[in-house]
C-alpha cells in the first residue's frame, strides 16, 4: 500500500545511539542524560502503584498534576491555566504536537516551522494532510528573521511552530523577539505551537520566554512541555499541554481517540514531586555547571563551540577538523574517535550543511571527559 510517509526513514536519534551501541562509543548524540533521577520520584513512583493508583487516569489526566502544572505556570509566566479546561496530560511532548497539529488542521493548511526544526514537526504536518512551508531561521545566528516569517504568511497559514530553547542550536528567543512576533500575528488568525521542553534550561541569569508570557500570543496557543527533560527521566513519556479552553477543547477530541489517557501511577507521583519546586528552579545551574565543564574541554580541541543559551546541547563548528560533510563526519567520529553525535543538517529539509554537529551534555561528568579526552586526537 501508499506509504504516508515516502521520504521518512529511520531517525537521525536512533540510527546514531544504534551506532553508538555497536562501536562502543561515548553517546553524546540522541538527547537523554546516562544518570539517574532524584530517588524520590522513584519512591512517589511506586508508592503510587502501591496506593493503588494502576487503572486508566482521567482523559485530560489527573486532576492534582493538572493543578500543579497550571499552579507552576502562574508562579513561573504569570498567566492562570484552568487546570480543568486548559491543561492537558501527553505521552511526552512527541503526542502532544502530533495531537495539537490533527487537532488545528485541515488538508490544505500550511503550517510554518522555522529550520533547523524538531524532526518530528514536518512528518506530523503531513500526516495531517496539511502542507509544511520551511523558513529559515539566521544563518549563523539562528535567531527568527520575522521578515522571512511575515513573507511566508498567506491565507492558507494556520499554524507556526516555534521552540525555545532551541534543539537543535541552543539559542534562546529574546523578550523582543517574543514581542515582535506578537505584532507579527496581531493582525491575522494563525495559531502558534510553541514547544518549550527546555523551558528549565536557560543559563547565564536569563529568563524563559515563554508564550504564556505574552498575552497576544498565549491567546492563540498551544505550549509544549515535557517531564521527561525536566526531571531526567526522558523514558517515562509524559508531559503537559496547555492551550486557551476552545483550543483544549479541539486538542481533547483528538488526544481521547489517539491515548485516551497517559499511564496513572507517573502521573500520581509526578503530582506529588511537583509540590517541590527545587528540581527545576535548580536545573538551570546544573545544567550550566555541565555546559561549562564540557565548554572548557572543548578549549583543548580544535572544534569551534557555538553559545549555548539554553538546552543540553553544545553545537560545535567541525570546519577546522574536516571538510567531510556533517552527516559523514558524525559516522567517522562514531566509528573511528568513538564519540557519537549529531549532524545539524537532520533539521533542515534541504539537509543544509554548515559543519556544524550538536553534542549533548545531559551526562556524567565522568562521560564528558571521556569523550572530550576522545575528542583532543582530532
Ligand atoms: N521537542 C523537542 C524540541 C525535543 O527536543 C524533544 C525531545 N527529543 C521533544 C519535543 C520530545 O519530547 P518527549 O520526549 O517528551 O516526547
Ligand atoms: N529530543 C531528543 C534529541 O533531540 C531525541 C528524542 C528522540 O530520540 N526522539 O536528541
Amino acid at each position: 500500500f501508499p506509504s504516508r510517509l515516502p521520504q521518512v526513514g529511520t531517525t537521525i536519534f536512533s540510527t546514531m545511539s544504534a551506532l553508538a551501541q555497536q562501536h562502543q562509543a561515548v553517546n553524546l548524540g540522541q538527547g537523554f542524560p546516562d544518570f539517574g533521577c532524584d530517588p524520590r520520584l522513584l519512591h512517589a513512583v511506586t508508592d503510587a502503584m502501591q496506593a493503588g493508583h494502576n487503572q486508566y487516569a482521567p482523559m485530560p489526566g489527573i486532576a492534582a498534576l493538572r493543578q500543579a502544572v497550571s499552579d507552576k505556570m502562574q508562579a513561573l509566566y504569570g498567566r492562570r491555566y484552568n487546570a480543568d479546561s486548559e491543561i492537558t496530560v501527553t505521552a511526552g511532548a512527541t503526542q502532544g504536537i502530533l495531537t495539537a497539529i490533527l487537532a488545528c488542521t485541515q488538508p490544505g493548511d500550511e503550517v510554518i516551522v522555522l529550520d533547523p526544526c524538531y524532526d518530528s514537526y514536518v512528518p506530523n504536518i503531513e500526516l495531517a494532510g496539511a502542507t509544511a512551508v520551511r523558513v529559515p531561521l539566521t544563518p549563523g545566528s539562528f535567531a527568527p528573521d520575522f521578515a522571512k516569517i511575515a513573507a511566508a504568511l498567506t491565507p492558507r497559514t494556520r499554524l507556526l511552530i516555534i521552540n525555545t530553547p532551541h534543539n537543535p542550536s541552543a539559542t534562546v528567543w529574546s523578550d523582543a523577539q517574543m514581542r515582535q512576533l506578537e505584532d507579527l500575528l496581531a493582525p491575522t488568525n494563525v495559531l502558534l505551537l510553541s514547544d518549550e521542553v527546555y523551558e528549565h534550561m536557560v543559563f547565564d541569569g536569563q529568563p524563559h520566554q515563554s508564550v504564556a508570557r505574552f498575552p497576544g500570543l498565549a491567546a492563540r496557543a498551544f505550549i509544549v512541555s515535557s517531564f521527561g527533560k525536566t526531571y531526567h527521566v526522558t523514558g517515562w513519556k509524559v508531559g503537559t499541554i496547555a492551550a486557551p479552553a476552545a483550543l483544549m477543547a479541539e486538542f481533547r477530541k483528538v488526544h481521547q481517540f489517539n491515548v485516551f489517557s497517559v499511564n496513572t501511577p507517573m502521573q500520581a507521583a509526578l503530582a506529588s514531586y511537583m509540590a517541590d519546586p527545587a528540581p527545576y528552579l535548580e536545573l538551570p545551574a546544573f545544567y550550566q555547571r555541565k555546559r561549562d565543564l564540557f565548554l572548557h574541554g572543548l578549549q583543548a580541541t580544535r572544534l569551534k563551540p557555538l553559545p549555548t543559551r539554553g538546552t543540553y546541547f553544545q553545537c560545535v563548528d567541525i570546519s577546522a577538523v574536516t571538510d567531510l560533510p556533517e552527516a559523514d563526519f558524525c559516522r567517522w567520529l562514531v566509528q573511528e574517535i568513538g564519540v557519537a553525535a549529531i549532524p545539524l543538517s537532520a533539521f533542515y529539509g534541504d539537509g543544509f550543511d554548515q559543519q556544524v554537529v550538536r553534542f549533548c551534555f545531559a551526562k556524567e561528568d565522568a562521560t564528558l571527559l571521556a569523550a572530550l579526552e576522545r575528542l583532543k586526537k582530532l
